[in-house]
């Protein structure tokens, strides 16, 4: 249960008095709908105002509180017109001007012949002085009421600064104080303050100083925040831990014979890799492992090896791609490898409704398949298996990191297999797992030609086109990807039909346009055609871009190069360079471009190598934006950033697997962290807490 002392905290916020629906509306739209959301709304500037007795002292534009003596007031006659009130500042002429007022609000809070501060920003208008819109008007004698230096937070429109600072006022008058859930050494080692104290401090700057990152009270509460973040994985994934032990046996004959029918040899980085998987495999511990591999390194294979082994010791396994297209290639190629074995396989997407599904999901519970496919349709409520040992998460930089942990938690303890030709910082792992082994294919197969990249401006298309004539005329293909525009789908599309009726002709009629707006279906078999027939081009947009294998494709040209950033430019170059053929990708570009796409298509002219692209990725664009895009499928944090924070990251880490020894139920020495949990609202870890 949530302790009494900070109940209050998680009331709406329409339990402050003052708040009607519109005024909630709006900080719902800002911050959130609970009184908690306020604390993590953090202020981004600070503003001094300072105090004059005399205008010539105060600079033009800046805000100032002055003193002032009302004289006369020029209400507005209609609506354009300002109301005016004109006053002394000393012996000089001030006015303060409002548009649109209510007057009587405005006759009672400027009465005449008496004195006032008013502070806002002074301005020099017609040969007079003027405050417009006052934000503060204040009796004489209660001028220290005011705060000279006041934070700045953002805002949504129709919500004034004003308003916004009245309410987190209140709120923060009633923070509690709470027992200390940080290890005492760390608390010394970083001279922490405690969290009230850091939470009253970071809303109260006395300069911008204090709003950066280094400042200590926002380190702390970063702290705070990926303390219980890392705790909430660590007590879902303990609660896994709990049910039965998963431990295969060792490969055996179908295993032995499947060695025997694939095509080719492992490269020796693939066969350590299988190893590493299949004594993990073995071992009574839930595997959590990330595979990295560069695209086209053959992680598939060690997917299908590793369903292999647990399908030999009865149990199901599921592999879950991002999209459908993906989702049918996989169990395509997975199907023709174990066309000889007796291991039933299946695919669900979101493609299979009514009868069809409940068929499929009725084989996966009752344990007639083996092996299962899909996307996200895998982990709706009511797919259930039969006896699930192994999830493969293919792709994953797409998923959304408590998706994957409920996942697990609905499966009760299958191992984990995540497989990425990305590679992932070891802190954004971290933020996304929690602790995980990891194991790398660092070899290509043998015999792959580096791909040829060149760059090539607008102005050359002539020669691009005869280039590419001449290269089709042997038996390859190409994939032509158009411009990744924003704003809309819509636009994004007509370039695509443009460059797919143009070269359609040119290529009598042997093109095929693919895009996001067609159906599954249709998607599905325009790629089967691009396979299987005899089509030259593939105009499409970047749906292509992840996992798709098509072997006869040798060319891809990267229309508006210069829009894509570096990891995507190499994954869709990944589309080729898949036979022991010389490859070619061709990056066309706008004939003007800016620095950074310079500095990225100069990269990837440069190197093949996608953990070197992915380091200078993360130059270019640094850790923040990477993190910050909704696809990373990264955890979001209001407070700490990834970027920033790593030392506090891995000393969470630390501590979270300190407490978990000695106390996984938090109920002596880690008690205080159920605090913690709740106040980031890590409800989900609560509740399996609780449950366990
Ligand atoms: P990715 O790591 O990008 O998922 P894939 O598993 O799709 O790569 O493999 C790329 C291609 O290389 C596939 O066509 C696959 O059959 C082939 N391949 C995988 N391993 C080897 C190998 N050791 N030797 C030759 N070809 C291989
Ligand atoms: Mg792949």
């Amino acid at each position: 249960m949530r302790s009494e002392i900070i109940n209050h905290l998680f009331s709406s916020i329409s339990s402050l008095s003052g708040v009607g629906p519109k005024l909630e509306k709006l900080f719902n739209k800002l911050i959130g709908n609970k009184l908690i959301h306020f604390l993590w709304h953090i202020p981004y500037n600070v503003i001094k105002r300072n105090k004059h007795e005399n205008i010539s002292e105060a600079k033009i534009n800046s805000l100032v509180t002055l003193k002032i003596k009302i004289i006369k007031h020029i209400p507005s006659r209609f609506r354009r017109q300002p109301y005016k009130i004109n006053c002394l500042c000393g012996d000089i002429q001030i006015d303060i001007v409002y548009f649109n007022a209510r007057h009587p609000v405005i006759k009672a809070s400027l009465p005449i012949n008496e004195e006032r501060y008013v502070s806002g920003k002074l301005e020099y208008f017609k040969n007079n002085f003027q405050i417009t819109h006052p934000s503060h008007i204040i009796e004489i004698d209660k001028i220290n009421d005011l705060r000279e230096i006041e934070p700045i937070y953002s805002l949504t429109a129709g919500l004034t600064h004003k308003v916004f600072l009245k309410n987190i006022n209140k709120v923060l008058q009633n923070i509690p104080n709470l027992d200390e859930w940080i290890q005492f050494e760390t608390i010394k080692n970083y001279k922490f303050n405690t969290w009230k104290e850091s939470i009253i401090s970071i809303h109260n700057p006395l300069s911008t100083d204090d709003l950066i990152q280094s400042n200590i009270n926002r380190k702390r509460l970063a702290f705070d925040e990926l303390l219980s973040h890392q705790l909430a994985i660590a007590i879902i994934r303990n609660y896994n831990q709990k049910f039965k032990g998963i431990s295969l046996k060792p490969p055996g004959n179908i295993i032995k014979k499947f060695f025997n029918k694939i095509p080719f040899e492992l490269t020796l980085s693939q066969k350590n890799v299988w190893q590493e998987i299949s004594k993990d495999l073995q071992s009574k511990n839930q595997m959590v492992r990330l595979l990295q591999g560069d695209v086209g390194s053959g992680k598939t294979i060690i997917a299908v090896l590793s369903s292999l082994q647990t399908i030999e010791s009865n149990y199901q396994v599921a592999i879950m791609v991002p999209t459908g297209i993906l989702a049918q290639q996989h169990f395509e190629t997975i199907k023709n490898l174990l066309k000889e074995t007796k291991i039933k396989i299946s695919i669900l997407t979101g493609k299979d409704k009514g009868n069809k599904r409940i068929q499929k999901i009725k084989e996966i519970e009752n344990g007639d398949t083996n092996l299962i496919i899909g996307t996200h349709s895998l982990i709706q409520d009511d797919v259930n298996f039969k006896s699930i040992g192994l999830v493969i998460i293919d792709e994953q930089h797409r998923f959304g990191v408590y998706q994957r942990m409920a996942f697990t938690n609905k499966l009760s303890k299958p191992s984990i297999l995540v497989m990425s030709a990305t590679p992932i910082p070891r802190t954004l792992t971290l933020a996304a797992y929690g602790d995980m082994d990891e194991s790398k294919i660092t070899e290509k197969p043998k015999g792959r030609l580096p791909i040829k990249t060149t760059s090539l401006s607008f102005s050359k298309e002539k020669d691009l086109i005869n280039r590419l004539i001449s290269k089709l005329k042997l038996n390859e293909k190409a994939y032509w990807v158009c411009p990744l525009i924003q704003e809309t789908e819509d636009s994004d599309l007509k370039a695509a039909e443009e460059r797919y009726k143009n070269l359609n002709k040119l290529f009598d009629e042997k093109v095929l346009l693919i895009h996001g707006q067609l159906k599954n279906k249709e998607k599905e078999e325009i790629m089967y055609k691009f396979k299987n027939e005899d089509y030259k081009i593939l105009v499409s947009t970047t749906v292509i871009e992840v996992g798709i294998d098509i072997q006869d494709a040798t060319t891809i040209i990267i229309e508006h190069a210069e829009r894509f950033g570096l990891a995507q430019l190499h994954q869709l170059r990944g589309r080729v360079g898949r036979n022991n053929k010389l490859s070619s990708c061709i990056l066309f570009h706008k004939n003007e471009i800016g620095v950074n796409a310079k500095k990225r298509i100069i990269k990837m002219k440069e190197t093949n190598d996608g953990f070197e692209i992915a380091k200078k990725d993360l130059e270019i664009r640094g850790a923040g934006e990477i993190l910050g895009t909704k696809q990373s499928g990264l955890p979001s944090f209001k407070i700490a950033d990834l970027s920033y924070d790593n030392d506090l990251l891995e000393d969470a880490r630390k501590y979270v697997n300190y407490i978990y020894k000695k106390d996984p139920k938090l109920i002596n020495e880690g008690k205080n962290l159920r605090n913690l949990l709740y106040l980031f609202e890590r409800d989900v870890a609560v509740k399996t807490l609780l449950a366990g």
